[in-house]
């Protein structure tokens, strides 16, 4: 078949090499100019590393990443510890993968080469889809500049603001979440002794709280730091914020957040957006996968391995299928509930990370931390059901 891809992100990029790899010619259109996305972290896991690994991109993936030692949740103020969950030398015996920290640059780098030494050219930048139509033998993407590309399908990896989700489902906007996340990377070297610790780390605090890891073979520290906001400011990757105000959203914090905070250079502000899970993601021959569908508030680390999920899941459906209607079927009954269950579980982390009362902090982090104590096989085991997952291992279910 030949499949068209709008948008060359993380879950369109993985999408194009698993159709790719499965025997089907394909054509990822990307609005941007160049391929290149913001100088920011991702966490990528178990789940997610495991289809990089079926689809041979691992060693690609791997080469200026930073393996984390662990997880730890510590309180921002003060920095006490109150969970570390050992990673490094755990999780491909637990969970069957690596669990990495990589620069978003490269990660897009490392799938765009991969692709375009496997099937040359089937990467085209500036090319934005500004609508669909359909009809029994074909899907037409029409673009800005009045061309019309025609494919056996036409999957929709085109992020949040996805121009053929509101083609599909209707132009409704995305839901503010009432957070705003500070973003910054900074060069380790300049922090000191208050450079973050090895770990993929949260700090929790009343109504905020942020993240740390390392990027870049531990070179750079990455900071996701955030804060509830009942007004929401622009959306935006590149949105820079004041540095005061994010000063005084963290103050009296640990120095490790406040030193990266007054090193950035950019300091990114971005306001935090999902959706409730939708009715359906396809129409015909179109399909969505990624943040297009299900975007989510990134507080499990899992936006981008769903994508990546997704994109497996869904081109191996489509190769076994019958028809496309079938393998969509069959995809929306398999991702629907996990990515749902996803979507709810960093919901839910809101509540847990941002604790204010010492009562309420004593009731929630006490038993963590008792639980990490006492039966660390435990504190692992809350994470089984998101990193266990094998999609490269699903039974042949839509033949
Ligand atoms: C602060 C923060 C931290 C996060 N941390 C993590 C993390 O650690 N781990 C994790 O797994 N997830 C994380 N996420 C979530 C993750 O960033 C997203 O879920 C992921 O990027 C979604 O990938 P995607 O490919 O679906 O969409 P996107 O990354 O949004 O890509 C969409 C692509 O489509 C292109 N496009 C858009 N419209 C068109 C059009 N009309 N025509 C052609 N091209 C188009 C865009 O230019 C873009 O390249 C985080 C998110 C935030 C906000």
């Amino acid at each position: 078949m030949h499949v068209l891809i709008s948008g060359a992100g993380i879950g369109g990029l993985t999408a194009a090499l698993a159709f790719q790899k499965l025997g089907h010619q394909v054509t990822v259109l990307e609005q941007a100019h160049f391929l290149e996305e913001i100088g920011a972290g991702l966490q990528i896991s178990p789940n997610g590393m495991r289809v990089f690994e079926a689809l041979g991109v691992t060693s690609r993936v791997e080469k200026d990443a930073f393996r984390p030692k662990s997880q730890e949740l510590r309180f921002g103020k003060g920095g006490a510890r109150i969970l570390t969950i050992p990673l490094r030398e755990a999780s491909y015996a637990r969970w069957g993968g690596e669990y990495l920290h990589v620069h978003r640059a490269d990660l897009v780098e490392a799938l765009g080469g991969a692709l375009q030494d496997r099937q040359a050219g089937a990467l085209q930048l500036g090319r934005r889809i500004v609508s669909y139509a359909q009809d029994a033998a074909q899907v037409f993407a029409h673009l800005d500049t009045g061309e019309r590309i025609s494919g056996d399908l036409l999957v929709a990896a085109d992020g949040i603001r996805s121009a053929i989700r509101a083609q599909m489902i209707g132009p409704d906007q995305p839901r503010y979440t009432g957070h705003v996340a500070w973003r910054a990377v900074v060069p380790v070297s300049e922090l000191g002794p208050n450079a973050p610790p090895e770990s993929a780390c949260v700090w929790v605090g009343a109504k905020r709280h942020a993240v740390t890891y390392r990027l870049r073979r531990g070179s750079l520290a990455n900071l996701v730091a955030v804060v509830e906001s009942k007004a929401a400011p622009a959306e935006s990757w590149t949105a820079t914020g004041e540095r005061d105000q994010a000063l005084k959203d963290f103050k009296h914090w640990s120095p490790v957040i406040r030193t990266i905070l007054e090193k950035a250079v950019t300091l990114n502000r971005w306001a935090l957006y999902d959706r409730m899970p939708l009715e359906t993601w396809s129409d015909g021959r179109v399909v969505m996968l990624g943040d297009a569908c299900h975007p989510m508030l990134p507080f499990l680390a899992q936006g981008a391995v769903m994508a990546i999920e997704d994109a497996y899941v869904l081109a191996r459906l489509v190769s076994q299928a019958e028809n496309p209607a079938s393998a969509f079927r069959a995809y929306e009954a398999i991702r629907k509930p996990r990515t749902s269950r996803v979507q709810a579980g960093a919901r839910r982390n809101a509540k847990l990370f941002h604790r204010g009362d010492p009562l309420s902090q004593l009731a929630t982090y006490g038993p963590i931390w008792l639980a990490g104590q006492l039966l660390p096989a435990f504190a692992h085991g809350q994470y089984d059901w998101i990193y266990s997952h094998d999609v490269t291992q699903m039974p042949d279910t839509a033949a």
